[in-house]
């Protein structure tokens, strides 16, 4: 049996949200990109709308739903605001982490925070001398009686600025690489604890930044799942991510092509409307097919995680290709758009900005491309670390 099609609740969840997106996110997208906030407001609303807690149980006040759903929430809100789909995407790849590897305490003091949209949670991997290479991070974590001592930068932290505690990859046995890291979940208030914002090209909303921890005292039962097994935890989680990552990108993207084919419509030259132009038309195609086989493809993907089938290679090309394909067509929207667009009056220049910005996060082109070559040519192909 193939079947493409959303169950019923799904179909009025999606209906819920595109309205919500049009009416309350769209209006104010640029406002808090301008502005440089991160409307907290709108995270605890989309608490009360059940999307914080899509991954998290129903004993921990989250809305147990699956994946496919948690993927039409983040196309939806991609409409809307795309800086808020962050809400969506971490909140699912962190409500995952601690449903399946924290202890029952730490469920239950964060999980229900978490969907009701109260705090903020990050998640702390990159450095500034290990990005693709995650493996080879340097923060450290060293057992002193009842707890870890964490020290080490971390960078690139999306929510870094606005975050109420963040799950950090350290190593617990540096001898070992990807063996020796360790997850924990480190509160932003706890002393040593700094965290310093950038300034970003896009994504201004998410405040992202570093994480400093010096000699951070971390009880030990803030320890993630088993000791040195983090690393591979977290890499089942980026499966999630990467689609709603893609499905968020194909949200903005295809909102600006919706705007746009309004545009062409009405807009004239040489006294036709500019639609009736292929080579206006055309493009809008282009992009058009490529967004429906990203989105599908991402859609496949999170069926294929309900369904519990390995789905890394569907995941990595929603990541490399999902971004890619949105930011191409956004851009292309905003020169069918003519010069306005060029301005800050319309969405088109910040959805680029926004956008791309995913290309990077959670795994370059580069990175999603070792893990599908990878499955399809075979690991013992892949480039190997040189040994220091
Ligand atoms: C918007 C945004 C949000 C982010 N949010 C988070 C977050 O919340 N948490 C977090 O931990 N990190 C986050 N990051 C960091 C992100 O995960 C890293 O930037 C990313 O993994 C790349 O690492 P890097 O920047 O160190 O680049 P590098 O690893 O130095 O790579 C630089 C370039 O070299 C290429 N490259 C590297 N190795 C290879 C190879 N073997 N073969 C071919 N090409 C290669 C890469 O593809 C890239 O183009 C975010 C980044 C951005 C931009």
């Amino acid at each position: 049996m193939l079947n493409f099609s959303f169950t019923e609740e799904q179909d009025y969840f999606r209906k819920m949200l595109r309205e919500f997106a049009k009416e309350e996110l769209l209006p104010n997208y640029s406002k808090w990109d301008r502005e440089g906030i991160m409307p907290r407001h709108l995270w605890r609303k989309l608490g009360e709308l059940g999307v914080n807690g899509l991954r998290i149980p129903l004993e921990y006040e989250g809305s147990g739903a699956d994946c496919v759903t948690a993927g039409i929430a983040a196309e939806e809100l991609g409409r809307g605001d795309f800086n808020l789909t962050y809400a969506v995407m971490l909140n699912g790849l962190i409500g995952e982490i601690i449903t399946n590897h924290a202890r029952e305490e730490l469920k239950r003091e964060w999980l229900p925070m978490i969907a009701r949209g109260e705090k903020i949670v990050g998640i702390a991997i990159t450095e500034p001398s290990a990005g693709t290479d995650a493996g080879g991070i340097k923060t450290t974590a060293v057992r002193k009686g009842n707890v870890f001592v964490l020290n080490g930068e971390k960078s690139g932290i999306s929510v870094a600025t606005v975050g109420d505690a963040f799950i950090v990859f350290a190593k617990t046995n540096p001898e070992l690489g990807n063996r020796g890291i360790s997850a924990f979940i480190v509160p932003a208030d706890l002393p040593g604890v700094e965290c310093k914002g950038y300034e970003d090209m896009g994504n201004i909303a998410v405040g992202r930044g570093s994480v400093y921890l010096n000699d951070v005292e971390v009880p030990e039962e803030n320890l993630i799942g088993m000791e040195n097994n983090g690393f591979y935890q977290v890499m089942n989680g980026f499966d999630l991510s990467r689609l709603l990552i893609g499905l968020q990108c194909v949200g903005a993207a295809s909102q600006s092509i919706d705007e746009t084919i309004e545009h062409v419509k009405m807009r004239t030259s040489f006294g036709q409307p500019l639609a009736n132009y292929q080579g206006v038309s055309f493009p809008l195609v282009t992009h058009y097919t490529q967004l429906e086989l990203i989105k599908w493809q991402a859609y496949r993907g999170l069926w294929l995680r309900d369904q519990g089938v390995d789905h890394s290679k569907e995941s990595s090309s929603v990541k490399w290709l999902g971004p890619k394909y949105s930011v191409e067509a956004i851009h292309e929207c905003l020169l069918l758009n003519g010069h306005y667009a060029y301005t800050k009056e319309m969405a088109h220049e910040q959805r680029l900005r926004d956008v791309i910005g995913l290309e990077i996060g959670d795994g370059t082109a580069q990175a999603n491309m070792m893990v599908i070559a990878k499955k399809i040519i075979g690991k013992e192909f892949r480039s190997v670390p040189v040994k220091k």
